[in-house]
Order: C-alpha cells, then sequence, then structure tokens
C-alpha cells in the first residue's frame, strides 16, 4: 500500500504542475481549470456551484469568484434552473470546450491494458473517498438510481426523469448512489 501512496503523490503532483502551467499560459488558473474540467465530465444535475464547491474541497464563496471570473472570460455562461430560480446551471461554452480539448490533447498518452489500470485506480479512488467520507460523484451508468428502459433510455429514480445512454456512460453525478449501499 505504501508503494502505491508514493505512486499516487508523484502522479498528483506532475499531473497539478502541468495543469498548472497549461492553466497559467491561458491566463488562468490552477482552480479555473479544474472547475472547467468538473463541468466537461458531470451531468446536468451536477453543474452547479454547490456540486463544484463539493467536488473540489472549496467554499462556496471562493468558488463563486472563480465561477465569474470564468463567465467574464467567456469560458462558461449560466443558466437559471427551471425548477428552483436560487440555482444556475452553469455550461462550457465553445471557448471553454475548446480549451478542455487542447488540455485533453496535451495530457493523452498510450496505455497497453488501460481497462485494468482503470480498474485499479478507481478501487483507489472508491477506497480514499469511503475512508474520508467523500462524495463518490461516480458515473451514472453505476448508480443505484438508474433504471433500464431499452437500449438507449434511462429512468432516474432520483429526479424522476429520463436520461439518454450518452449522459448515463460518460458523465459523473453529484447524486450518485453506489448500489452496494441501497
Ligand atoms: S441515475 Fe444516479 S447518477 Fe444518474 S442522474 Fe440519477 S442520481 Fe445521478
Amino acid at each position: 500500500m505504501q508503494r502505491i501512496n508514493v505512486w499516487i503523490e508523484r502522479l498528483s503532483a506532475l499531473y497539478r504542475n502541468l495543469m498548472r502551467n497549461f492553466a497559467n499560459e491561458h491566463g488562468l488558473q490552477l482552480v479555473h481549470l479544474e472547475i472547467l474540467q468538473y463541468l466537461n465530465s458531470c451531468n446536468r444535475y451536477s453543474n452547479t456551484v454547490q456540486a463544484l464547491s463539493d467536488y473540489l474541497g472549496q467554499t462556496k464563496g471562493s468558488i463563486s469568484q472563480s465561477v465569474a471570473l470564468l463567465e467574464g472570460k467567456d469560458f462558461i455562461s449560466k443558466m437559471q434552473s427551471q425548477n428552483d430560480k436560487r440555482v444556475f446551471h452553469l455550461n462550457l461554452t465553445t471557448k471553454g470546450k475548446t480549451l478542455i480539448k487542447e488540455f485533453k490533447e496535451l495530457m493523452s498518452f498510450d496505455l497497453p491494458d488501460e481497462i485494468e489500470f482503470s480498474k485499479v485506480f478507481e478501487q483507489v479512488l472508491r477506497n480514499l473517498q469511503k475512508k474520508n467520507k467523500h462524495r463518490e460523484f461516480g458515473l451514472c451508468k453505476l448508480c443505484g438510481f438508474k433504471e433500464d428502459l431499452d437500449d438507449n433510455r434511462f429512468h432516474c429514480g432520483l429526479t424522476k426523469e429520463i436520461l439518454v445512454k450518452l449522459d448515463a456512460d460518460n458523465k459523473i453525478c453529484a447524486e450518485y448512489k453506489n448500489p452496494e449501499q441501497a
């Protein structure tokens, strides 16, 4: 276990270093890029200041300031929730999506047995989250609230809304429920 921790520390230091450099080159700070990255991977229930605050472990005030800056630089746009007027949903603009695409290309590399490595990393992540009582932000397709309808559609038992396969396969959710804890 100690050896894994050493790799995690080194990888996370390198990853954050590369992120910080990339952000600085575009006139941003590390946290701004973290916000854009999260908004690129979360679903439509999770693109709020509150979820960002939970995910990044920062106060809502601090996240709100960063969100205002990103909105001012046209990396994200805000849309008021239809269900709750106090809540705003945050979406990447074309400029924001382009920046994240560029960052992903910078960070991409080939890895043999990627699926096996992914399973190990997922297990490490889940263990650390569980031990430290962090929300899981899991993939919709694995959620205990997901109910299959047909090949391309799912029903969310929490929001009572229909989801398409693309959302369920690729997006993380702040409301995710581990099926083992159902
Ligand atoms: S099924 Fe689960 S992960 Fe998917 S939207 Fe509903 S609560 Fe979120």
